[in-house]
């Protein structure tokens, strides 16, 4: 296997305050060469703020062949867009459609006639990222569960305490509870304190799994899982999470349009065979960073991708554009 990477940058779309410049993320995209000369491009996008391993140090020992669960991943990934492309196939699904959340980073940020606008666009389900300030929070669900026209999804990061969260779910109007869809990573994991919150509320797991043992033999204290295709073993996690009966809600991992277009490419193959198991997906996170060339080729009607052009994850002409440098693998 042969190796090449194009390092990008991505910027968020709004800056935190005027004083701070908009922030910028890291990352490479892979080409991957296997020796029957097929040839397939992924994402690699770490998070070292959630535990990866940097970027530079996944590269070095992806140089030596030492995978990270990651690199693991992207080689998955990439090995799915080869097969598709020397057969001349796109890798996105026809005949099946599947909606996708819309994200709000920050409720504060919420401006008026906002929620009527992403309404109009077809959204159906909201994921508001909470843990900031739970007082505004605990009022915008109030608030948006009144409209009676949204689902809801809470995502805290693990930034919570039990007796935090239990206080939060108390103060939301007892009316309003059924218009959440299920709360994400509440406080760190531990089985007895989740299955204690799984009384209140539905609750998925997401960064918090890698404290699972992922198996057959104990039921993980939740109620859904969150997947990310470049990131996770989707085999594996969807195995077991059948076993369990866990619904499954597969997203991208906050990255480039090429890992979210590999997301959205699994979603909507979870969809099309385990379908009442697979939840709306949240890949469409592309307009929280400043629009590339690659972003413009994504083609989105409201919540759903449509099926884009070129073969495996498509963006055909853009990755043959790229500058590639090898990986120094023989
Ligand atoms: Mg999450």
């Amino acid at each position: 296997m042969k190796f090449f990477v194009s390092p990008y940058h991505l910027k968020s779309a709004t800056s935190p305050n005027a004083q701070t410049p908009a922030t910028t993320r890291s990352g490479v995209l892979l080409k991957v060469q296997w020796p029957n000369g097929k040839v397939g491009y992924t994402d690699l996008h770490p998070w070292p703020e959630m535990g990866d391993q940097p970027l530079n140090e996944q590269l070095m020992n992806l140089q030596k062949l030492r995978l990270t669960p990651q690199t693991e991943q992207a080689i998955w990934c990439a090995k799915r867009d080869a097969n598709a492309r020397a057969e001349k196939k796109s890798l996105f699904p026809t005949g099946i459609q599947l909606r996708n959340n819309y994200l709000i980073e920050n409720v504060a940020s919420l401006g008026v006639g906002e929620l009527d606008e992403i309404a109009q666009r077809g959204f159906t389900t909201l994921k508001l990222k909470c843990g900031r300030d739970l007082e505004e929070e605990v009022k915008v669900v109030n608030r948006i569960a009144g409209r009676g026209d949204f689902r809801l999804r809470l995502d805290f990061n693990a930034t919570a305490t039990p007796a935090l969260f239990e206080k939060f779910i108390s103060q939301i109007n007892k009316q309003s509870l059924p218009t959440i869809e299920y709360v994400e990573d509440p406080f760190p994991y531990e089985h007895e304190s989740w299955r204690e919150a799984r009384k209140l509320v539905r609750i998925a797991i997401d960064f918090e799994s890698r404290k699972l043992d992922w198996n057959k033999t104990q039921r993980p204290s939740c109620d859904v899982v969150i997947l990310k295709p470049v990131r996770m073993d989707v085999e594996k996690i969807v195995e077991v999470a059948l076993h369990w009966r866990l619904k499954i809600a597969v997203t991208s991992a906050m990255d480039h349009p090429v890992g979210v277009m590999h997301a959205i490419c699994v979603a909507l193959e979870l969809k099309k065979k385990h379908d009442p198991h697979v939840l709306e997906a949240g890949c469409l996170t592309l307009r929280h960073y400043q629009m590339d060339s690659f972003a413009a080729a994504v083609p989105v009607q409201g919540p759903f991708f449509m099926k884009p052009m070129g073969f495996g994850i498509g963006f055909d002409d853009l990755l043959a554009s790229q500058s590639w440098t090898a990986l120094g693998v023989s």
